[in-house]
């Protein structure tokens, strides 16, 4: 093996990052046979480590191919290699997996299949259709593991022996099934159920063709897939969508569809490359897609976006193989707010009641995970549920988090713990408000910790005194450091950029707590993770109705008529107004002069309630972002006007933005044109209050967070504009703006509290 060319080198290598359990080792002694070269790799407890030892010109392009061919799923943090003495070592080897301390290595999120498995399906006999096909670089992952490290016997497959010619694969170091821990064939693995009113199915062609014939029907399938159950029928057929919506009370929520293939996303939707390519990653998350053709009313009602996917299990290509449809609703199957269906025997009570087949197979889900949501939003992917495909991949934090829980907000929750410096954010767990998702969360801590081998000694929560994670972080016997809304929102943008410096932080949201005792929403903040300034804000908006305001847009439509008016705003003869009755108004206007349950909130959500209620578009919401959804979405985006805010060094009235608004609307100017110059306005305002913090303190860098920059145009535009004036823009990529992201914050700032 040795090269006369080449005098013979030993380096050892030290990879850190995701590396375990994504088929690293295989693919490294796979490189090492094809470059000829000896050594050995092994887990270490941090990643793996690697000998390699060979002629000069061969480990050169080895470490090179280490570096840029590995595999799609392994994420390479760091590299470092030192020249040893070579040893004469005259193999290479995979060392067995020495005993692990209670330092852990990543856990892959689940990959979806590959293309060497999809031609598998098809060529080998043993796999010919098999719809649990999977390889070392696809498959089910963190849904299946029970515990670390990743073994068979610690995943949910380890009740299925592997018949001889699996183990052979999996044994043979050479073979790409070599230690895929979730190995399976017709002969020894899982099998699909269709549960039907009148018999169980279980061979899987004749599966496909009742599948097939009840899709056709117009019927509903509750579907068993990689985190979660889904409900799934015909994208194109109204009754059947309509009847869904109504069954699962997923109030005004859009459902996501699974598309066929790129082209019929094509022929339904607009696509950018980054769009497509954030389709066909192995994430394979929904994309929200602006729409080119409509599906069936219901899918989205109304709105201008598709939530679309594409298939990642071998089922749903074995699906789309059989059946004419070319577009399924596949949304998450539950009930309301209730989380995502896993256990086979809820499918079979629960989602049977709202379904006319349920469609199960015997491996259990163990981690539930939703569908992640992905928005590109000026040309980078920005994540908007964090979950199937990424989590429970970590973020690498600039310091030290180690033993630190973050309980996170309440509506939108993830909780977050740290490892050394790594920061692992749950899978999206939703509202806390609903017990069995307050189960969820305690369960997927308790499994966390175990799995991460983690045990806090600190947790840190929301100032929310009600909210049910705060709670809880209260309760555990910690010591509990608290951490405002919207410093979280800005800290947790900036851990995921790395920032640790004095930052200007836009964060314009729903709600949040705020130190004065109101409503917070809209703050521009000048802070580093320990502290922050609060410079200015949208001026407080009474929220008639507390809560019920957030429902019910038209309150927020009255009580900033109100504001800009005064007491004859009913007079204006809005046409919205006119859609409610007269003493409603006047016990509302009572209600906000008496300030009778009325909370001031500066949040930016409220103020496009209102504006959605005042142009019409929206007066009654269904869920709690409804309402600047639609907004955006009848959005004329050709409109360059706006309005002029009053910026004022404190705060940032819409008084006058509010008055030429209904002029406006009284005059007939369309909807659209209006929600443009509204949008346009609220940037406006933004970039000039960003520009007097700049000039007052020096800083350059902004970095934007919360809730309301999930809206693409507003978002998009305002960064455009910084740019323009110079400014350096931060902005979400792998954690969500919205309260997703917010435990990732909290644990920025304690870390840095305690350890900075
Ligand atoms: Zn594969
Ligand atoms: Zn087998
Ligand atoms: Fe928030």
């Amino acid at each position: 093996m040795t090269n006369s060319s080449g005098h013979i080198v030993a380096l050892r290598v030290k990879v850190r990052g995701l590396v375990q359990g994504v088929g690293f080792r295989p693919f490294v002694y796979r490189l090492a046979l094809h470059h000829g070269l000896n050594g050995w790799i092994a887990n270490g407890t941090d990643g793996v480590e690697i000998r390699i030892e060979g002629p000069a010109s061969s480990v050169h392009p080895f470490m090179e191919a280490l570096q840029h061919q590995a595999p799609a799923v392994s994420q390479i943090d760091e590299l470092s290699s030192d020249e040893v003495i070579p040893e004469g070592l005259n193999d290479f080897r995979i060392l067995a997996s020495l005993d692990l301390t209670d330092e852990t290595s990543e856990i892959s999120p689940d990959i979806a299949v590959c293309p060497d498995c999809l031609s598998d399906l098809k060529n080998q006999a043993r796999r010919l259709d098999y719809p649990f096909i999977n390889c070392t670089n696809c498959g089910p992952r963190f849904s299946i593991i029970l515990d670390f490290p990743y073994d068979r016997s610690n995943t949910t497959m380890h009740p299925f022996r592997m018949c001889s010619s699996c183990r052979k694969e999996y044994e043979d170091i050479a073979d790409r099934r070599f230690h895929a821990q979730p190995v399976a064939c017709s002969h020894c693995g899982p099998e699909y159920a269709l549960h039907l009113d009148d018999k169980v199915v279980h061979n899987f062609h004749q599966i496909r063709e009742e599948v097939s014939a009840l899709l056709s029907e117009g019927k509903i399938i509750a579907v068993k897939g990689v985190g979660g159950y889904h409900l799934m029928c015909d994208a194109l057929n109204e009754m059947a969508v309509g009847h869904l919506r109504s069954s699962k009370r997923h109030e005004g929520k859009p459902f996501a569809v699974i598309f066929r293939d790129l082209e019929t996303i094509r022929k339904y939707n607009l696509l950018s490359p980054v769009e497509e390519k954030t389709l066909c990653s192995w994430q394979r998350p929904i994309v929200i897609l602006k729409n080119r053709k409509s599906l069936a009313h219901s899918v989205s009602l109304g709105l201008n976006t598709t939530g679309a996917f594409l298939s990642y299990m071998p089922f749903h290509h074995l699906l789309f193989e059989r059946i004419r449809q070319s577009a399924l609703v596949l949304t998450s199957g539950n009930i309301s707010e209730e989380p995502i269906v896993i256990g086979d025997q809820e499918a079979l009570t629960v989602l049977a009641g709202i379904s006319d087949a349920v469609l199960t197979y015997n491996r259990d889900i163990y981690n539930r995970t939703d569908d992640s949501v992905v928005q590109v939003i000026a040309g980078t992917p920005v994540i908007m549920r964090r979950s199937r495909g990424y989590a429970p991949a970590p973020v690498k934090m600039p310091f030290q988090v180690n033993g630190i829980f973050a309980a996170g907000a309440e509506l939108v929750n993830c909780f977050c713990i740290g490892k050394n410096d790594r920061a692992y954010l749950s899978q999206h767990i939703g509202d806390l408000k609903n017990a069995e998702t307050f189960e969820f969360y305690t369960e997927a801590l308790d499994r966390f910790k175990k799995i991460f081998r983690i045990s806090p000694h600190t947790a840190v929560a929301d100032m929310h005194p009600d909210y049910l994670s705060t709670r809880y972080a209260h309760n555990m016997g910690l010591q509990v450091a608290e951490v405002q809304h919207h410093h979280a929102h800005i800290a947790s943008c900036m851990a995921e950029n790395g920032l640790d410096e004095p930052v200007i932080g836009l964060a314009l949201d729903g709600t949040g707590y705020g130190t004065d005792g109101h409503i917070w929403g809209s703050e521009f903040l000048v802070c580093d993770y320990r502290d922050f300034t609060r410079c200015n804000h949208f001026e407080y908006m009474a929220m008639p109705g507390g809560d019920k305001a957030a429902e019910e847009p038209w309150r927020m439509g009255i009580s900033l008529l109100h504001q800009a008016f005064g007491e004859d705003f009913p007079e204006l003869g809005l046409p919205f107004l006119q859609k409610l009755e007269k003493e409603r108004i006047r016990l509302l206007t009572e209600a906000i002069d008496k300030k009778i349950n009325c909370p001031l909130s500066s949040g930016a959500g409220r103020l496009f309630d209102a504006v959605a209620a005042i142009t019409g578009i929206c007066l009654h919401s269904l869920h709690h972002a409804e309402a600047p959804m639609r907004l955006q979405s009848e959005l004329d985006e050709k409109c360059e006007d706006y309005y002029e805010a009053d910026v004022t060094q404190h705060h940032i009235s819409f008084r006058p933005v509010i008055r030429r608004l209904c002029d406006d609307v009284l005059k007939g100017v369309s909807p659209a044109v209006i929600s443009a110059k509204f949008h346009n306005t609220v940037m406006n305002c933004s970039m000039e209050a960003v520009k007097r913090i700049a000039s007052e303190t020096g800083i350059d860098k902004v970095v934007l967070s919360g809730g309301t920059f999930q809206n693409k145009y507003l978002s998009e535009k305002l960064q455009q504009n910084l740019i323009r004036n110079r400014f350096q823009v931060f902005t979400h990529s792998k954690v969500p703006c919205n309260d997703g992201g917010i435990a990732l914050g909290q644990l920025a700032v304690a870390g840095k509290r305690i350890n900075g």
